[in-house]
């Protein structure tokens, strides 16, 4: 053996055992699924519609829009209303007038506007674990959804967080935020969605990434037939999410289609 080549091999060693992590990647949705509103956000972003420009918002059953993305959706009813492409910066200001009045509707009934139970001492203790690494990827915007996370304590300047801004798919939403965890932390072995929605079970399936869903009232077979293995109803058993965390799969095919 050369002289130095003893530490040279365990610096080699010691280097290879930081590249090869184990650690897994959650990635969260945000709403129904980290907090929820029973529909007063949605009903909220329908009603700044109606105040900006004045036009009925056509519906609030997201399934109809070809992408559900915030930016997705207010482009096509911007294309049914005025059969015209958005203009600079009309989201941005759009989403001025959106931002106050979520935050006059949460100053208003703070308590109407909760997390899901367990969700930021869960996350707390994930941020804090040397196994898991965590990000939020929403088809909500990043400001919007910053907002509402704010509001029941979760601090989103914590982890990486990707909206819906300037991205049209939910696909590109969640590659985007895998994008940008790898910049922080190169090497993770897995990623694993936390969502509660049927476009979050068909994103999922689209990109074969494991998925874990969230049904808060309890309703898990309304994931479980569209091929969902692994279903939660909030984080309050902190041991049982990680047990549904490890043993999470990409959604199978439908039972029943969608
Ligand atoms: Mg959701």
């Amino acid at each position: 053996m050369k002289p130095g080549s003893f530490y040279q091999d365990w610096t080699k060693i010691f280097i290879k055992m930081k590249e090869v992590s184990t650690a897994t990647l959650v990635l969260f949705d945000v709403d129904g699924t980290l907090v929820y509103s029973e529909k007063r956000d949605s009903q909220c972003f329908a009603r700044t519609y109606e105040q900006v420009y004045g036009r009925p918002f056509p519906s609030i059953d997201w399934l109809r829009y070809p992408h559900v993305s915030d930016t997705t959706i207010f482009e096509a009813v911007i294309r049914e209303h005025f059969d015209r492409e958005m203009e600079n910066d009309e989201i941005t200001r759009f989403e001025e007038h959106y931002l106050f009045n979520l935050q006059l509707q949460r100053d208003e009934n703070p308590h109407l506007f909760p997390e899901v139970p367990g969700a930021k001492a869960a996350i707390d203790t994930l941020l804090n674990h040397p196994d898991y690494l965590v990000a939020v990827a929403t088809g909500g915007w990043a400001r919007s959804a910053k907002l509402k996370l704010r509001h029941v304590g979760i601090d989103p300047e914590a982890f990486v967080l990707i909206g819906a801004d300037e991205r049209p798919t939910r696909e590109i939403i969640l590659n985007d935020a895998i994008t940008a965890v790898k910049k922080q932390t190169p090497h993770f072995e897995r990623v694993v969605y936390v969502g509660d929605a049927i476009w979050d079970v068909r994103t999922t399936r689209n990109l074969q990434m494991d998925f874990l869903g969230l049904r808060l009232w309890h309703d898990y077979d309304f994931l479980e037939k569209m091929g969902v293995a692994q279903v939660i109803g909030n984080y309050l058993d902190f041991e049982l999410f990680i047990q549904k965390i490890e043993l999470a799969t990409p959604p199978s095919e439908a039972i029943f289609l969608v």
